[in-house]
């Protein structure tokens, strides 16, 4: 059977060609005899995968030297609960609330302390971002915690809050290199690399060294103390490794493609070619704050439930797949990460056309 254009939002597409090479290494890792799935992770083998990983991602990112990179496991989910306990020294945090997972995540942290949520966009469904340019940050804030892009709701801060100099700490899961960003302002910076960059099971953290201590929250387990991993080189025990295989194939390609100027460039093309087309639309229209909208997640509806339900069943039969909007908002949505292809927004825009067509009376 021929692929599907898959617009998930998670686990989500990769480039054709990572999937071919990793197809073709899967029996005999370079020479290896193995399986990169079979291999110690102690081995030369493993050790030049993950090694040329993380500075082909520090290249990509231009991360500076202060930050370690840390491949990790527990999805974006567990660092819900690890940012606080290992950055909550005065026990108080600032979460700006734009959605479910930052909700959920500020919900975790109150488990640790106490949790100002400074700002919200819940009063409209967090159809946009909100104002964040004069924040009232608490005095004693250990950080500002943020979801940059919104993956449920479709919004993205296209510019990062004031945090009047307390440290961001961003989940950035769903927009993970689809463009340049400035590591620099960030304390930390991380994501399940389910959305844009890998298979589920890996993490990924970038963390300012400052920030990696032992004085961590009494009852911190071992293994959710950052400084565990980043004395280790993420080796404290068996990292997810062939995630971070296929990860380090996909910064290659990355790489390949020209960098993240480029795959910027390409996003802002392919989302361009959808919104443009719901702005024009009859039928459709999109659901998001128009400064806000997000290049890699794209909600829309009809407007009648049951439309929208014959829409995401016929664009199936149709080959693309998994359209149907998240389960607590309805619609639809469309992830157009870096590996869905333009050919693939340029489909699905056709096949909206056409059921526009014939469902317009
Ligand atoms: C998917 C997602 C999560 C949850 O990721 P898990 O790896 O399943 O825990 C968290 N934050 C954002 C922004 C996401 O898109």
């Amino acid at each position: 059977m021929e692929r599907v254009y898959n617009f998930s939002a998670g686990p989500a597409v990769l480039p054709e060609e990572v999937l071919r090479e990793a197809a073709g290494e899967m029996l005999n890792y370079r020479g290896t005899g193995m399986s990169v799935m079979e291999m110690s992770h102690r081995s030369r083998a493993f050790e030049e995968i993950i090694t040329t990983a993380e500075q082909d991602l520090r290249d990509l990112l231009k991360i500076p030297e202060n930050y370690k990179v840390l491949f990790l496991q527990g999805g974006a989910s567990q660092q819900f609960a690890m940012i606080p306990m290992n950055l909550m020294k005065n026990r108080v945090a600032d979460y700006i609330i734009t959605g479910q997972w930052a909700k959920k995540a500020a919900a975790e942290a109150e488990k640790y302390g106490k949790v100002n949520r400074i700002a919200s966009s819940e009063d409209r469904t967090f159809s946009y971002i909100p104002d964040c340019s004069d924040l009232p940050v608490s005095e004693d804030a250990d950080y500002v915690y943020i979801c940059e892009n919104n993956t449920i709701y479709g919004t993205k801060f296209h510019q990062l809050p004031d945090t009047k100099g307390k440290t961001l700490v961003a989940d950035v899961s769903s927009c993970f290199l689809s463009e340049p960003a400035d590591v620099s302002k960030y304390g930390i910076m991380y994501g399940g690399v389910q959305k844009n960059i890998g298979p589920a099971g890996t993490v990924i953290v970038i963390i300012r060294e400052d920030l990696i201590t032992e004085d961590v929250l009494p009852g911190t387990p071992t293994m959710l103390t950052y400084k565990t991993h980043a004395d280790a080189g993420s080796l404290y025990n068996t990292p997810p490794a062939y995630g971070i295989y296929i990860c380090g194939k996909v910064f290659q390609w990355l790489k390949r493609m020209g960098g993240l100027e480029e795959m910027k460039r390409r996003n802002e093309e392919k989302a361009k070619i959808l919104y443009d087309f719901l702005d024009a639309s009859r039928l459709f229209k999109g659901t998001v704050e128009k400064k806000d909208r997000s290049l890699m997640n794209v909600p829309f509806v009809t407007g009648d439930g049951e439309l929208d339900a014959r829409f995401v069943k016929e664009a199936k039969e149709a080959g693309l797949e998994n359209l149907k909007g998240h389960r607590s908002v309805g619609g639809m949505r469309a992830s157009i990460y870096n590996a869905m292809p333009r050919a693939g927004v340029e489909a699905l825009v056709a096949f909206m056309e056409k059921f526009e067509k014939e469902n317009l009376a």
